[in-house]
């Protein structure tokens, strides 16, 4: 049987000649991935981050949470390259595709305060790689040669720890009274859960990527697309994370219905695709807030401040 420490690299094979045998497009040979959804895909891999448990050799994607702890330091290309590492094994994890993985040995150091790496070591491995689930804290694991079971559907698997995440019923919107104005506390983890739904901290709507906090994160607001004063739940489902110009807009926008509509069916139902139900009684309530002047008029008192 094949342990890691099998894998571990001891000759240099050329980017270009790996990318080549598979039949992929070499962009810069320093990129971290390569490949177009449908695959092939080459991934880089160093070796000593992969794991080894019960027979099983994996590794972590957290291509993401490299980007979020060197996001003051890192070159903007090196953040470019985490992120389409991060998002090539989620397309293939999606689509329940192989990946190839090239393992890379060499030197890791930092220099100041900057991470630079020099690989000395590089292979192909000969087994496929398959992106299999998340654990608990959503970073896929990809497991060398063992495909994904035929009945793994991604989605659920996806709703399923959605769903265990939330308390089973959605809680009703506690009111609290501030000097007579009425308002409505968010549930934080609610909120939490959809920033960390929103892809790369890109606006659930437009896609532009938010902008970068002090902190490092990315700014984006949450936003509560059937108002809790208009009878909206607290639920994943009824949130968007968004930029800061597009939570204006639906509130005070001209056009706020059909942005409304846009978040229901195109954002969050495309989300969520076995919630139908809750989506069409979501649209109903958003008819009844464009019919009627008092609905208009919540919209407009909902506080925009998170
Ligand atoms: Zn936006
Ligand atoms: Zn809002």
């Amino acid at each position: 049987m094949t342990t890691l420490l099998d894998l571990k690299p001891t000759t240099k094979q050329l980017v270009k000649d790996i990318t080549d045998r598979l039949g992929v497009a070499m962009t810069s040979q320093y990129d971290w991935c390569f490949g177009d959804t449908g695959g092939p895909y080459l991934v880089n891999i160093w070796h000593d981050s992969m794991l080894e448990n019960d027979g099983e050799i994996y590794f972590v994607n957290r291509a993401s949470d490299w980007a979020e702890e060197n996001i003051e330091t890192a070159a903007q290309v090196q953040l470019n390259r985490a992120a389409a590492l991060s998002a090539l094994i989620q397309t293939a994890y999606y689509r329940k595709e192989p990946v190839h993985v090239a393992i890379l040995a060499g030197v890791r150091r930092r220099v100041g305060l900057r991470e630079t790496s020099e690989a000395h070591q590089r292979e192909l491995d000969s087994v496929l790689w398959y992106p299999h689930h998340k654990d608990d804290d959503g970073r896929i694991h990809v497991i060398r040669g063992k495909p994904q079971p035929a009945d793994f559907n991604p989605s659920d698997a996806d709703r399923q720890r959605q769903a265990q995440e939330q308390t089973p019923l959605p809680p009703l919107p506690k009111r609290v009274e501030v000097s007579g104005t009425t308002i409505f506390e968010r549930d934080s983890e609610v909120v939490k859960a959809v920033k960390g739904r929103a892809v790369n901290g890109c606006c659930e709507l437009c896609g532009k990527e938010g902008f970068k906090t002090a902190n490092g994160g990315f700014y984006l607001e949450a936003h509560h697309v059937i108002p809790l004063n208009c009878g909206g739940l607290d639920d994943v489902r009824n949130v968007v994370a968004i930029c800061a110009d597009d939570h204006r807009r639906a509130h005070f926008g001209e056009d706020r219905h059909a942005v409304r509509d846009r978040m229901i069916w195109e954002v969050l139902a495309a989300l969520y695709p076995d919630d139908t139900e809750f989506f069409e009684t979501m649209d109903e309530r958003s008819h009844d807030i464009q019919r009627s002047d008092l609905g208009q008029r919540k919209l407009e008192e909902h506080r925009v401040d998170n």
